[in-house]
């Protein structure tokens, strides 16, 4: 702006200048006019020449007079009959035609700048001549040029100045700028904490104000989210539940602890991938896409393989957005493995309980009906009828009589019911060993009893005694006439063990682990013959887990068996 103000500027002066030496030349010649214009008719040439060179003189000026045709006539500082035609100078063209006019040219002669300014003499209504004078505008020139200088020098100093002010302005502007930017730096950092400075700018106050509350508001929500995924975290960590959310395209959103240890799986690496990668269950697949599809809750329960089977409940619910779109599906998932097996267990007991007791009651049917028709003859008969009828009974009281034993024990705060005393265990073998006496001798069996007079355990003395009848009574009935059962007592790091060792006809490997499950025996028809009910190992097991022990069993076929009772 400044260069361009300076040019117009400079070029306006000079052409001031030069309109007012042009103006200040006419003049000038005005007066040598009115002196020159008597003597061009007749023409007097030296009398011309000599006004030129008198004018020329005082008012430093070079004066020239031309005649129509162009010869020079006077000057002001030349022989006049020296100098060429001038008819073709512009000045004088455009004074013959227009009454004036004016040049600006370079003088090789002179070497310098010359302005021509021509006015045309009229003589009687005729173009007699033309005057003109030159001035040399060098000294204008010059005095341009220093001005020209003055003017750069102001316009510099205000350049200057200006810029120096536009420096400070935009330092003072730009400073709390980047300040607010190191700031905004800082926020988008996570650091929402920190407060940005105000700067003296009220609008830069401003906007740091609208930040540093934006940040404060941010930080707030920020920490209730994060207080919001805390205690949906803790909800779902605590929860006996595993829960699972999908999203509609079967990829896991998010999963607590409890499903992702269900499935298996890490639950980190989980997050966002699909169901089908994570967890390889075709049942589980199928229920998650038919989950997905359905608008309501599904149910099922789904089999896993971990180390052993793994049932698990699983349930579904549709999960919707704020505008109530379908998102995907929850899955909540119960482990019903004990559950299921105590269902299948309670189911199968009923079954074998009824069957149980079914048998003996069709054969004291049959043989009551026989009997109250008349139908025998023989007081033989009559008396064998009611003597298996009487057999009968007394099965169905034995296997009552367990039922009964087995529920008492299996009540569920039966632990704090036991009626612990410390007793010798000698005392307790020795009631055992009474109560199976009779059976023993029948076949000729010997007890062989091994436990030390001091040796003492705190039990229920009752039960014990009843679950070691138990054993003894299975040792007899398994063995062979004459043979032996042995009882062997004794105290090992801390836990009281009862050994009963028989030499009968013990009991195949795969049978063993189901030999404590109610009902189950080995040979069924020959346990029913020896008058078992297939509950005395079920009830031993019970009794000695009330008291917090264990039983064990070691036999192999054909060389007899060892039941060991464990108590701490
Ligand atoms: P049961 O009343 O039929 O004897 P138990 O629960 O006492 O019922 O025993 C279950 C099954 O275990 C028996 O049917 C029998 O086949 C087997 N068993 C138990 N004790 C012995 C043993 N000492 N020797 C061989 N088999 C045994």
């Amino acid at each position: 702006s400044i260069i361009t103000a300076i040019w117009f500027a400079s070029h306006a002066m000079e052409r001031f200048f030069l309109d007012q030496t042009a103006t200040d030349l006419t003049d000038r010649i005005t007066l040598v006019r009115y002196q020159i214009e008597p003597h061009f008719r007749p023409l007097q040439a030296d009398r011309i020449d000599r006004i030129c060179k008198e004018a020329g003189q005082l008012s430093s000026t070079r004066f020239t007079v031309i005649l129509p045709d162009g010869t020079v006539v006077g000057d002001s500082q030349e022989n006049p009959s020296h100098m060429d035609n001038h008819a073709g100078r512009p000045e004088i063209k455009a004074a013959r035609q227009y009454g004036s006019g004016q040049s600006i040219r370079y003088s090789k002669t002179l070497d310098r700048r010359l302005m021509y300014v021509a006015v045309a003499v009229t003589v009687e209504n005729e173009l007699a001549g033309v005057v003109r004078a030159a001035f040399a505008v060098n000294a204008l020139d010059e005095r341009m040029g220093a001005i020209r200088w003055r003017m750069a020098g102001g316009g510099a100093l205000i350049a200057i100045l200006v810029g120096l002010i536009s420096l400070l302005a935009a330092r003072k502007i730009s400073r709390p700028i980047e300040r607010l930017k190191q700031g905004a730096d800082a926020f988008a950092a996570g650091n929402l904490t920190d407060k940005l400075p105000l700067p003296e700018t009220e609008e830069l106050a401003g906007l740091a104000q609208a930040m540093n509350q934006m940040a404060a508001r941010l930080d707030r929500r920020i920490a209730s989210a994060i207080q919001q995924k805390n205690e949906l975290e803790t909800v779902l960590s605590s929860m006996r539940e595993g829960v699972v959310a999908i999203d509609s395209s079967e990829a896991i959103m998010s999963m607590n602890p409890l499903a992702a240890e269900m499935f298996e799986c890490d639950r980190e690496r989980a997050k966002n991938r699909s169901i089908q990668e994570m967890v390889r269950n075709l049942a589980l697949q199928n229920f998650v896409a038919k989950a997905l599809k359905a608008g309501d809750s599904l149910e099922d329960d789904i089999a896993f393989f971990r180390q052993d089977e793994h049932i698990l409940n699983i349930k579904s619910s549709p999960i919707v957005d704020s505008n109530e779109k379908r998102i995907g599906t929850l899955l909540v998932m119960t482990d019903v493995t004990r559950l299921r097996r105590l269902e299948h267990m309670r189911r199968d007991f009923v079954a074998n309980v009824s069957h149980e007791i079914k048998t003996p009651l069709t054969a004291i049917k049959g043989y009551v009906e026989t009997l109250y028709n008349r139908e025998v003859d023989s007081s033989e008969d009559h008396n064998r009828f009611l003597g298996i009828v009487i057999n009968h009974v007394t099965r169905l009281e034995s296997i009552v009589e367990d039922l009964l034993a087995l529920s008492r024990i299996e009540r569920e705060n039966f632990r704090e019911a036991l009626n612990l005393a410390t007793v010798k265990l000698g005392n307790i073998c020795q009631t055992a060993i009474q109560v199976c006496q009779k059976n023993a001798e029948a076949k000729r069996i010997a007890i062989d009893v091994q436990c030390g007079e001091d040796l003492q355990a705190t039990v229920d003395a009752t039960l014990l005694e009843q679950a070691i009848v138990n054993l003894l009574d299975n040792a007899i009935k398994y063995s062979e006439d004459g043979s032996r059962v042995e009882i062997n007592a004794e105290k090992r790091d801390g836990m009281t063990a009862i050994h009963i060792r028989d030499y009968g006809c013990g009991i195949a490997q795969r049978n063993l682990s189901r030999l404590f499950e109610r009902f189950y025996r080995v040979d069924k028809a020959r346990s029913r013959q020896l008058g078992g009910t297939g509950l005395g190992l079920a009830i031993v097991k019970h009794i000695v887990q009330a008291h917090e022990g264990e039983v064990t069993v070691e036999s192999r076929l054909g060389e007899g068996s060892t039941f060991s009772i464990y108590l701490p």
